[in-house]
């Protein structure tokens, strides 16, 4: 089994608001039938949807006023607009795509994922379908709701289904030694051990672009893939055919998380 998450950053334009890239929506579609992958599931993050207005309401820090509300609501309505333009390109080229909703099934508790059930997405893969989640506004025991990121979700998905890879496409080539978006010289680190990610968390490398924390608390996030023994490689899925070539296991350019 693989998990394909496709980052907010690469299926939107991050820049504006509810603004999706529908050319890279339809390539990767493409890449994803091309890989022949069997038992895929597919997750991906809110970009310009979800993150617009999730900020816009703060609805990370959860229910602390009544006209919040709303906010969660336009949350997810703008999460499912996303997830309806990811499904149809999927299903214009004929795979058997699913939407399965976070939000309807999924508890958090601070933040982290407290009531999860895998028996859907486990049922349609035996029938051989693809199950496609995303990044979502959903219920909070503590909070009252917060946000469940993409990254979470891939990640407790891929260790809790014993994937055997976990394929993050994001809008840069790998995790570099800092963000090469704002630094020319940031090198891509090949393999990254989980210790020294711990280590370059600590010293506070994380760069918070959206309310779900950026490329380092993306990839901590896939801290309990690594131990429950999943390969989890980091690619540039802007670049066209990467994504398909890491499905296939191929050999490419990226980061490797491992142990
Ligand atoms: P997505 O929303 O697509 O899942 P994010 O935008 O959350 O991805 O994270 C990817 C971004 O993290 C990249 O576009 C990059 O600018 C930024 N970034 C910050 N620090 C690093 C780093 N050390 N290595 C690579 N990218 C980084």
């Amino acid at each position: 089994m693989i998990v394909l998450k496709l980052g907010g950053s690469v299926i939107t334009d991050k820049e504006s608001p509810m603004t999706p890239d529908m050319d890279s929506i339809r390539r990767l579609a493409e890449e994803v039938a091309e890989s022949k992958t069997r038992d895929l599931i597919v997750v991906h993050g809110g970009g310009s949807f979800g993150h617009t207005v999730a900020k816009q309401y703060g609805i990370a820090e959860g229910l602390t006023s009544r006209e919040k509300t709303i906010g969660f609501s336009k949350t997810r309505q703008a999460m499912v607009e996303l997830n309806s333009l990811v499904i149809n390109a999927l299903l214009d080229i004929s795979l058997p795509v699913v939407s399965v909703t976070p939000s309807s099934f999924v508890i958090i508790d601070e933040g982290r994922i407290a009531m999860f059930s895998f028996d859907v997405v486990r049922l349609l893969i035996d029938l051989e379908m693809i199950p496609v989640l995303y990044g979502d506004a959903v219920l909070d025991r503590e909070r009252g709701f917060s946000i469940l990121s993409g990254d979470q979700l891939a990640s407790f998905l891929a260790a809790g289904l014993g994937a055997s890879r976990l394929v993050f496409g994001v809008d840069v080539d790998g995790v570099c030694t800092s963000d090469p978006k704002k630094n020319p010289d940031a090198d891509l680190i090949e393999v990254l051990p989980l210790d020294k990610l711990r280590e370059m968390v600590n010293f506070g490398h994380a760069l918070s672009t959206d309310v779900t924390g950026g490329m380092l608390g993306k990839v901590m996030e896939t801290a309990i893939a690594i131990e429950a023994g999943v390969e989890v490689i980091v690619v540039n899925a802007l670049r066209p055919g990467i994504v398909k070539k890491a499905l296939r296991g191929e050999h490419v350019m990226g980061t490797v998380l491992v142990r």
